[in-house]
C-alpha cells in the first residue's frame, strides 16, 4: 500500500495545472483573451457550427438558442462565452454554479437582464438542485416563479424575463441532469489542442506580451503544454522568465527545454505528478486495471480531479487506457517512464492492454 502522504500535492500550485489562478485574471493577461471567433485558435468545427447559429440568430433578429459548452478546464469554454457575447453584440452577465447559493440569487441575475442578453453559469453541474429547477422555465418560456410569503399563505406568481440565452460551461455533460441538458438547444464540445494549434496561440500570446520567441521555442513550449491553451499561456510567461535572467531574452528550443526540464515537466508535458500515478499503477497494480476510486486514494487525489484534469491528456497522448474493470497503463507509458513493460494477465486471459487499446491484435 502506498503512503498516501508520499503523493500529496497542493494541485493550484502545480505548474500544469489546469484550473484558473485568480493572479491570472484578465488584468495580469492583458488581451490574452481572443475577443472575435477569428481569433480564437482551433475548435474548429465548434467554431463553424457558432458561426451559423450567431449569423442566423442575427439574421432574424432573434435571441441566441441556449449553449452548453464542455470539456476539460483550461480550453476556452469562459472565452468563447464572451466572444459569444461580443459577436451577438450583447452584454454578458458572468457567475459559476457554485456562486449562486439561493434561488433568490439566480432569481435576481435573471431579472437583471436585458433583451438578448447572455447569462454565463461556469462549473453548471454545481448548481444546487433547488436554483437549478428554477432554471427550467426560464430557459424554456422566460418566465421564473416567485414565491411570495411561506407556509400555507405563501403565493407563487409567475414574473415575465426578458428573452436572454443561457451559456453553460462543465468540465463533463455527463454530470449535469437530463432536463437541465435537454434544454440547451446548442451543445458544444471543446477537444484538447493539437500542438500546432498551440503553437499559434503560444505565439499570439508571446505577441501581446511582447516576448520574442522564434517558432522552434514556441513549438517546444506547445508539445509540453498538455493540449491545454491555459497552460501554454502559463508556460510561455515561466520560460519569460528564464530567457530574461538566464539568456538573452529571447525564446528560442534551448532556453525553453531548459526552463521546462527545470521546472520538471517532460517532453510530452507530464509533471511528477502524472509520472508517480502512471508509477502507482504500475508498482502497486501491476499496470492496472485499477478502480478510479482506489486509485484517487492512492494518489491521494479526488477522483473529479483525476477524471477532469489528468486523465484526458493521458488518454490523447495513448498513456492510459479506460476499460470496464479500471484504469490501465499502456506500453507506450511503460516506454516513457522506462519502465519493463509487462503483458497482462487479468483472471487468466492474457491482456495486451496496449493492442486492446487499438483494437488490434
Ligand atoms: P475555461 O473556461 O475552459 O477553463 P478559459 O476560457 O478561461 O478556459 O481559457 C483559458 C485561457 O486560455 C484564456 O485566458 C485564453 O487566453 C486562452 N485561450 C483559451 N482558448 C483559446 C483559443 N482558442 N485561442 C487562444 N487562446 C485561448
Amino acid at each position: 500500500m502506498a503512503d498516501e502522504n508520499e503523493f500529496e500535492y497542493d494541485f493550484e500550485s502545480r505548474i500544469v495545472s489546469s484550473s484558473f489562478s485568480e493572479a491570472e485574471d484578465s488584468e495580469s493577461e492583458p488581451g490574452l483573451r481572443p475577443r472575435t471567433l477569428e481569433e480564437y485558435v482551433g475548435q474548429c468545427k465548434a467554431k463553424e457550427n457558432l458561426r451559423v447559429y450567431i449569423d442566423a440568430a442575427r439574421q432574424r433578429g432573434e435571441v441566441l438558442d441556449h449553449v452548453l459548452l464542455y470539456g476539460p478546464p483550461g480550453l476556452g469554454k469562459t472565452t468563447l462565452a464572451a466572444i459569444i457575447a461580443h459577436e451577438m453584440g450583447v452584454n454578458i452577465r458572468v457567475t459559476s454554479g457554485p456562486a449562486i447559493e439561493k434561488s433568490g440569487d439566480l432569481v435576481a441575475l435573471l431579472t437583471n437582464l436585458g433583451e438578448n442578453d447572455i447569462l454565463f453559469i461556469d462549473e453548471i453541474h454545481r448548481l444546487p438542485k433547488t436554483v437549478e429547477e428554477i432554471l427550467y422555465p426560464a430557459m424554456e418560456d422566460y418566465v421564473v416563479d416567485l414565491i411570495i410569503g411561506k407556509g400555507p399563505a405563501a403565493r407563487s406568481i409567475p414574473l415575465t424575463l426578458s428573452k436572454f440565452t443561457l451559456i453553460g460551461a462543465t468540465t463533463r455533460a455527463g454530470q449535469i441532469s437530463t432536463p437541465l441538458r435537454d434544454r440547451f438547444g446548442v451543445v458544444l464540445k471543446l477537444e484538447l489542442y493539437t500542438v500546432e494549434e498551440l503553437t499559434d496561440i503560444v505565439r499570439r500570446s508571446a505577441g501581446i506580451l511582447g516576448i520574442p520567441i522564434d517558432e522552434y521555442g514556441a513549438k517546444e513550449i506547445a508539445a509540453r503544454s498538455r493540449g491545454t491553451p491555459r497552460i501554454a499561456n502559463r508556460l510561455l510567461k515561466r520560460v519569460r522568465d528564464f530567457a530574461q535572467v538566464k539568456g538573452n531574452g529571447k525564446i528560442n528550443r534551448e532556453i525553453a527545454d531548459y526552463a521546462l526540464t527545470r521546472l520538471e515537466i517532460d517532453r510530452l508535458g507530464l509533471d511528477n505528478v502524472d509520472r508517480r500515478m502512471l508509477e502507482v499503477i504500475v508498482r502497486f497494480y501491476d499496470g492496472g486495471p485499477v478502480g478510479l476510486e482506489t486509485l484517487a486514494a492512492t494518489v491521494g487525489e479526488e477522483a473529479v480531479t483525476i477524471e477532469d484534469v489528468y486523465e484526458p491528456y493521458l488518454m490523447q497522448i495513448g498513456f492510459l487506457s479506460r476499460t470496464p474493470r479500471g484504469r490501465c497503463v499502456t506500453r507506450l507509458a511503460y516506454e516513457h517512464l522506462g519502465l519493463p513493460y509487462r503483458e497482462h494477465t487479468v483472471s487468466g486471459v492474457q491482456l495486451d492492454i496496449f493492442s486492446e487499446k487499438n483494437g488490434e491484435e
